[in-house]
C-alpha cells in the first residue's frame, strides 16, 4: 500500500528550478534514498514532505491527505536534520519529552516513551545528561529518537551524519537500517553518498537538476560515478 504519494512537484526559488515536476510514489514500510550531487534538489523535496515548504505546482498527499492542508501538529512526518538542532538548555529526555508534553500525554505515560525509544536509539540511561555533554554521534541519536518519540508515520533524514566521521557514520547507518526495520517505519533518507545509499536503501532515486535520473532497487541502480 502506498502512503506517500508525491505527483509532478515543482518548487521555484525566482529562476532556479530546484524541484522540476518531480513524481515518486512510497509504499508503507519502504526505505527510500534520494540520491545526488548538491544542489539537484533532495533536500529541498524533503522539506516539502515535510511541510516546511510549499510547491509550487503539484501535490503531496500522505495516506491521501495533502500535506500542506495540516496544520503543523497534524503532520505525519518527522525530521532530523544534519545538524541535530537539539536544545541544548535541556536535558535529553526533557528534548524526547517536549513534543509529548505538547501533546498533553499523562506523565507516566511521556516516562514510558521516552524509556523505549532511548532503549531503541542504545541510550539508556542517558536521560539526565545534557545534549552538549554528549558525541556527536550520540546527539543524532538523540535527533532521531526526538523525532521517532513522535510515532510519525514518515521519517524524513536530511544527509543526517555528514558531519560525522567515516566509521561513525557507517555505524549509525546500520542502526539506523536496524530501527527502521524493527518499526518498519516508512522513511525516506537524502544522501549525496552513493555507498551510504546502497547500504541503507529498498529503492534509489538518483535526482539531478530537480527530476528523477534513475529509480531502482540499489543493484539495479548502481553504476560508478
Ligand atoms: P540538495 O539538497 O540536493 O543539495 P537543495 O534542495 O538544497 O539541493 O537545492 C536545490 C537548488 O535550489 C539549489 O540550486 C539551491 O541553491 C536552490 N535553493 C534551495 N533552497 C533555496 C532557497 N531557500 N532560496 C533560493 N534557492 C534555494
Ligand atoms: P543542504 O545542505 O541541505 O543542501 P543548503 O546548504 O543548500 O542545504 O541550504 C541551507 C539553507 O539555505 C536552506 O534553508 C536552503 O533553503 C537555503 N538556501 C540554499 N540555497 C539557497 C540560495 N541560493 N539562496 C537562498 N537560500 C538558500
Amino acid at each position: 500500500m502506498s502512503v506517500l504519494k508525491i505527483t509532478e512537484v515543482s518548487k521555484l526559488f525566482g529562476a532556479t528550478r530546484a524541484v522540476d515536476s518531480f513524481s515518486l510514489t512510497v509504499e508503507d514500510g519502504e526505505l527510500v534514498c534520494l540520491l545526488g550531487p548538491s544542489g539537484s534538489g533532495k533536500s529541498t523535496l524533503l522539506r516539502m514532505v515535510g511541510g516546511f515548504a510549499q510547491p509550487t505546482a503539484g501535490s503531496i498527499s500522505i495516506d491521501g491527505e495533502e500535506i500542506i492542508h495540516l496544520p503543523p501538529e497534524k503532520r505525519p512526518t518527522g525530521m532530523v536534520f544534519q545538524s541535530h538542532a537539539l536544545w541544548t538548555h535541556m536535558n535529553v529526555f526533557k528534548n524526547l519529552a517536549f513534543g509529548l508534553k505538547l501533546r498533553k500525554l499523562p506523565k507516566d505515560e511521556i516516562d514510558r516513551k521516552v524509556e523505549e525509544v532511548l532503549e531503541l536509539v542504545g541510550l539508556s540511561g542517558y536521560g539526565g545528561r545534557l545534549t552538549h555533554q554528549l558525541s556527536g554521534g550520540q546527539q543524532q541519536r538523540v535527533a532521531l529518537a526526538r523525532s521517532l518519540v513522535l510515532e510519525p508515520k514518515i521519517l524524513l533524514l536530511d544527509e543526517p551524519f555528514a558531519s560525522l566521521d567515516q566509521h561513525l557514520r557507517e555505524r549509525l547507518r546500520e542502526e539506523v537500517r536496524d530501527i527502521q526495520q524493527r518499526l518498519k517505519i516508512t522513511t525516506l533518507f537524502v544522501t549525496h553518498g552513493q555507498d551510504e545509499a546502497l547500504a541503507l536503501a529498498d529503492r534509489i532515486v538518483v535526482m539531478r537538476d530537480g527530476k528523477t535520473e534513475q529509480v531502482g532497487r540499489p543493484d539495479i541502480v548502481y553504476r560508478e560515478p
